[in-house]
């Protein structure tokens, strides 16, 4: 039995350390909040309940599996999981408003010819073909395996398959990044467009520039399905923490590491910030490379071979609503409503520099989007409310990491919402706003930036730090390592933490 000290209580984390656990070693977790969850965190007032964090689950099978794998009671009679039915309305720029059912190609296909016009779905079918083979070629190593060691495979294969675009007396050209395969395999259509950007925007990537095989976003949205927990996200973050006790993890909350103790070239512990020093075969640090860094003076955390940690990330800014009313029937659950200002909005999250062929900046300083493009959550979730005639509403949009949100910003982005709304301003009972700096007080990543999945090709850019690190003993989990951040993502980051101490080194991924 081993002793191990695992550093957060994220996802990530603790998916690791009910997995370790089980596998026989004595696992203590110490987080610095006064509560488990990181990022998924609730605001619970007067009634209404509200997620600060993600709101819906992709890919359940990752905690499906860590609940078979950890005890008798499978993750369904741990919690409520309902199918989000239709998956999504999109309302775009020109007002086309089109409903996306949940998990089925034929009826994305359907509606979209309904909204778009005829060949729309066409389009969209075929480059979704193209997205599978990104999957299956992308799926064991940028999900299910550890980091491969000569990760510069990813870094320079790009997994998309990108048709041949030939241009009169130019030279053949495909498309490399996804707002190029907007343009050169849907016909630059705008909302087709709009709906394969938002996929990158959602995750924190820019669709100027992230790789085309960030064509999985959609593939694995469209073909395996969206999921809402009764209760909010927060009780998924609750089932796996009670798993996490049911199997003998111990927390220590209020417990900030502050430094990882090294002995002989290995981890041998961590010390507390209130200066208590706490022995350990193994340490597993579920936090963000700067907090990580910080533990380790003087010691690369990466091999200077490896892969190094993504920076300039944006962060998210949440406004949940309490509104007086029922929510009316037939409300779809979540609801995109697209930006009208595309360079305006990616130029303000991103930087001016993304902009691809040549295409002029549109002069927008970093910060709030003038019309961001908004998520907007309706949940058909009695617990969120205080009775059948109130509802709760959560507004999300893609930010700076760091971006100082204004009463401004606010009010105009609850403003914009009233175009999905109707009645908006008369059935606002009150407010509330989480900023970049709320994020970063909730997970500890520097300006709130949240970490996206990994994706092969662009030189290696996207993908994360590997589980392993350079020092021995020590390991890497969550969001900020490999395979990168999303629920789904994180969770398999936990799997591979504990696989790579349980069977060592030589382990290769989860069967
Ligand atoms: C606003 C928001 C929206 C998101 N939306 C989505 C979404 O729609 N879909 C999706 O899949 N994912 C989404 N994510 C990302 C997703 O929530 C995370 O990738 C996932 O929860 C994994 O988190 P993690 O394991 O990296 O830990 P984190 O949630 O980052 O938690 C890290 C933990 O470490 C603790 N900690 C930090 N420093 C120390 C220290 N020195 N000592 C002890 N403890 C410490 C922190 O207090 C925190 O509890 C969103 C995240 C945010 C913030």
């Amino acid at each position: 039995m081993a002793r191990i000290v695992v550093i957060g209580a994220g996802m990530g984390a603790m998916t690791a350390a009910a997995r370790l656990a089980v596998a026989g070693h004595r696992v203590v977790v110490h987080e610095r909040a006064a509560t488990y969850g990181g990022a998924l965190g609730r605001v619970e007032r007067d009634g209404f309940g509200f997620d600060t964090g993600p709101a819906l689950l992709r890919l359940p099978a990752v905690y499906r599996d860590l609940f078979v794998k950890t005890g008798k009671q499978p993750l369904e009679d741990c919690v409520e999981l309902c199918q989000v039915e239709p998956a999504v309305r999109h309302v775009f720029a020109d007002g086309t408003t089109t409903d996306l059912p949940n998990a089925s190609r034929a009826g994305v296909g359907e509606a979209l010819d309904a909204a778009l016009g005829a060949g729309a779905a066409a389009r969209w079918a075929a480059f979704m073909n193209r997205a599978r083979e990104a999957w299956d070629r992308t799926r064991r190593p940028l999900l299910e395996e550890p980091l491969w060691p000569n990760w510069q495979v990813l870094a320079e294969r790009e997994p998309y398959p990108s048709v041949a675009r030939k241009r009169l007396l130019r030279r053949e050209r495909r498309a490399a990044t996804l707002a190029e395969i907007a343009e050169f395999e849907l016909g630059g259509e705008p909302r087709l467009t709009a709906l394969l950007e938002h996929f990158a925007l959602a995750s924190g990537l820019d669709p100027r520039t992230a790789p085309a095989g960030a064509a999985v976003l959609p593939y694995m949205e469209q073909t395996f399905g969206t999921w809402s927990v009764r209760g909010g996200m927060r009780a998924l973050a609750t089932a796996v923490y009670e798993r996490c006790l049911a199997r003998k993890v111990e927390f220590a909350f209020e417990s900030a590491v502050v430094r990882i103790v090294e002995k002989d070239g290995r981890a041998a512990g961590v010390e507390l910030a209130d200066g208590t020093a706490v022995d350990a075969d193994f340490v597993v640090a579920g936090v963000a490379p700067d907090a990580l860094a910080r533990m380790l003076t003087g010691t690369p955390v990466h091999a200077p071979q490896g892969v190094p940690p993504q920076s300039g990330l944006p962060s998210r800014v949440t406004v949940l609503l309490a509104l007086r009313g029922a929510r009316p029937d037939g409300t779809p659950h979540r609801t995109v409503l697209h930006t009208t200002d595309r360079a305006d909005e990616l130029d303000s999250v991103f930087g001016g520099s993304g902009a691809h062929g040549g295409a002029k900046s549109s002069g927008a300083r970093p910060g709030v989007p003038t019309t961001p493009t908004l998520t907007v959550l309706r949940p058909d979730d009695p617990t969120a409310t205080p009775d059948a005639e109130h509802e709760a509403v959560t507004l999300t949009a893609t930010v700076p990491a760091g971006a100082d949100v204004t009463e401004a910003d606010v009010r105009r982005i609850v403003a914009r919402a009233g175009a999905v709304i109707p009645g908006l301003d008369d059935r606002l009972l009150w407010h509330e706003v989480r900023t970049p700096a709320d994020v970063a007080a909730s997970t500890g990543a520097d300006g709130g930036a949240v970490p996206p999945p990994a994706l092969a090709a662009d030189g290696g850019r996207r993908l994360h730090p590997a589980n392993s690190t350079a020092v021995t003993g020590l390991y890497a989990v969550g969001g900020w390592s490999h395979p990168g951040g999303g629920l789904p993502h994180a969770g398999m980051s936990g799997t591979l933490v504990a696989g790579l101490i349980v069977e060592g080194p030589e382990f290769r991924g989860s069967q």
